[in-house]
């Protein structure tokens, strides 16, 4: 009713403004018809014709008198009139904004109001039906909000409104909508293709945000968000019935003890929670000392020694049981947690190599391997810095690994940090080499000293000819940029008497030995020769 007042109140403003420029054109015309009869009353053209002829320069006449004053008053007339519609338009416009901030936008956080939203929606929905596209959209509702009323009041309420509008529109991207529906429901379109992996990243930051305490006129207060999740078209196929099945899922997660987020889709919703456990799990796995090492030889292909080691990251989780590295890596990336795990790694498998080399074994090079994410943080060098000096290892020894997706990010970024690495001292080696898209040009600026062969090209040879050939020329092509040649995932005989027929340096892989635990990988160390094998 308070709105429609308003709207009212401001209708009736606009309306006015009409007025003031009829009333302007009237007086305007009235005054110069007074001047005029007045003039004519007291004979003042007569006078000025007189004037005139006593003033033989003059040479006035009445008409050119009258056309005088004529002329004066449109000029008048127009002056005024181009001011006042200056004014005008300028009024006009900012009442046409109040009206449309007062019909589409709410009051009190500025944001979208619910018409507003379910125009965007429909738009939205229309565009992803023409472009065949998915949409997320999310229901979220304050848990207890009325408790805040009641406890603070309703100018409290009113602030924390517009604090928890502020905090969940700074974890939005500009085109994303984000709409106050009611009291205290929002509602977010997400109208760019989103996984259901992003959403459910998106709906933890916005649960963590709002568990930030408020502060409510120097009061700390706290509040709950309950979130429902809906994808379209798989949860719902028209609008109405894609914020029915938001709310619904929302409910559920009030249902579920509050302050979470849940699908409407039960398979998406199994799926968030088991990443969500992940996620629980991988923030105390670091502290709770969950992680452990597992390095796998590398045997140089001349003399089928042992040269080298992959140090491999493994995650044992109480409740969780082994998780794959492929599975909680990207998780880690997600959330941010790989930076201080991906340290973590490099410190253990530095001290690592250097006990090896303390107690004596000859020193092999220890290959660690660097997220995509990793990279890109700012003290990313000065974390590698800080991990060879803690460690004692000389930056010789180790080789770090790369993938292409690391480098495509931001190549000339990445390309200046490589270069910061390089001149450590560090060995660059590049891993998964051939899935990838890198750029051969690219290539040459990196200064690496070693491609990875992907072992997908590897898995079938000698029996695919095909791989075999794009392995060979994958050598050619390294041997001519002056890299070395590790062959990943040798597992036959036959695979490694290929290699031993081409420019390959090293190989690892099953055929020598899996992952082992640093006792276990004591055995290569006392024992640096594998079994001499050769094909005919
Ligand atoms: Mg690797």
């Amino acid at each position: 009713m308070r709105k429609i007042s308003e709207y009212l109140q401001t209708r009736r403003l606009y309306e006015k403004l009409k007025s003031p420029f009829i009333i302007e054109v009237v007086i305007v015309i009235f005054s110069s018809l007074i001047v005029f009869g007045f003039a004519q009353e007291h004979d003042a053209f007569e006078h000025l014709v007189e004037l005139s002829r006593e003033h033989e320069d003059w040479e006035l006449d009445e008409l050119f008198i009258v056309l005088m004053i004529v002329s004066l008053a449109l000029l008048v007339i127009i002056f005024r009139h181009t001011q006042y519609l200056k004014n005008e338009i300028i009024r006009r416009r900012e009442v046409e904004v109040e009206i449309n901030k007062l019909a589409f936008y709410d009051s009190l956080t500025g944001l979208a109001n619910r018409d507003l939203c379910n125009d965007r929606l429909e738009h939205t929905l229309a565009h992803a039906a023409r472009l065949d596209s998915s949409v997320a959209v999310i229901f979220l509702d304050l848990d207890n909000f009325k408790e805040i009323n009641d406890t603070f009041g309703h100018d409290y309420g009113d602030e924390m409104l517009k604090q928890v509008a502020y905090r969940l529109r700074a974890e939005l991207r500009k085109e994303d909508t984000l709409a106050r529906i009611s009291g205290d429901e929002f509602f977010i379109i997400l109208d760019s293709i989103h996984t259901p992996s992003s959403i459910s990243i998106l709906a933890d930051r916005l649960l963590r945000q709002l568990a930030q305490p408020f502060s409510l006129k120097g009061q700390d207060a706290y509040i709950g968000l309950s979130i429902g999740i809906a994808m379209y078209p798989d949860d719902a196929n028209c609008a109405k019935e894609l914020v029915k099945v938001a709310d619904i899922a929302m409910y559920h997660a009030k249902s579920e003890g509050k302050n979470t987020y849940r699908f409407f889709s039960s398979k998406l919703d199994q799926q968030a929670k088991n990443k969500l456990d992940i996620r629980t799990q991988l923030r105390r796995a670091l502290e709770n000392q969950e992680f452990s090492l597992v390095y796998q030889p590398v045997i140089d292909v001349a003399s089928n020694r042992l040269k080298g080691a992959e140090a491999l990251l493994r995650w044992n989780n109480k409740k969780l049981g082994m998780i794959p590295p492929d599975v909680f890596i990207p998780i880690a990336e997600e959330t941010g947690l790989i930076s201080d795990i991906g340290d973590w790694v490099l410190l253990q498998a530095c001290k690592q190599n250097k006990n090896w080399q303390e107690a004596g074994f000859s020193a092999i090079v220890m290959s660690v391997n660097m997220s995509a994410r990793q990279l890109g943080y700012d003290k990313y060098i000065d974390s590698v810095v800080e991990c060879l000096r803690n460690s004692g290892l000389d930056a010789k020894y180790l080789e770090l690994e790369l993938t292409e997706t690391t480098i495509m990010r931001d190549v000339d970024m990445a390309i200046n940090r490589l270069d910061q690495l390089k001149s450590l001292g560090i060995k660059l080696a590049m891993d998964d080499f051939g899935t990838g898209y890198s750029s051969m040009s690219y290539l040459r600026k990196l200064k690496l000293n070693r491609l990875k062969i992907d072992r997908s090209f590897i898995r079938n040879i000698p029996y695919s000819k095909e791989d075999a050939i794009t392995t060979k020329a994958i050598i050619t092509l390294a041997t001519n940029f002056n890299l070395k040649i590790t062959a990943e995932g040798v597992e036959t005989l036959e695979q490694l008497a290929f290699f031993q027929q081409t420019d390959c340096d090293s190989v690892q892989g099953y055929y020598f030995s899996r992952p082992v635990a640093p006792t276990e990988f004591k055995k290569f160390l006392l024992e640096p020769q594998f079994k001499r094998v050769r094909s005919h």
